[in-house]
């Protein structure tokens, strides 16, 4: 029942079809994702994807999250699948910088 990033389905662009195909593969999951990606927070850093949330950035670093629900919870989370959609269809911002050094600045 619970899509599984493995199983990604075959998506070459935002479409009507493909975010029908998201939203029944991934419910409510699939909207949060669609809806981050339509309003740009989905952002690829030289070094990382970064997903911005309600409460904060988050790295996303092939099947790692740095969100609460992934790293404690164990639980694979919509920033990844965000991330997954957006990579799949080429719907990110660019950010020509290194997300590390936003680390450094403090
Ligand atoms: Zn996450």
């Amino acid at each position: 029942m619970s899509g599984h990033v493995h199983e990604f389905p075959d998506i070459k662009g935002l479409d009507e079809t493909a975010r029908k195909t998201i939203k029944k593969e991934w419910g409510e999951k699939g909207e949060k994702a669609l809806a981050a990606i339509d309003s740009k927070q989905v952002k690829k850093y030289l070094d990382f994807f970064v997903v911005q949330g309600k409460t904060g950035e988050y790295v996303v670093d092939e099947d790692f999250c740095t969100c609460r629900d992934f790293v404690f919870r164990n639980r694979e989370c919509w920033h990844l699948l965000a991330v997954r959609i957006a990579q799949a269809t080429g719907t990110f911002e660019v950010v020509d910088r290194w997300y590390q050094d936003r680390w450094n600045d403090g």
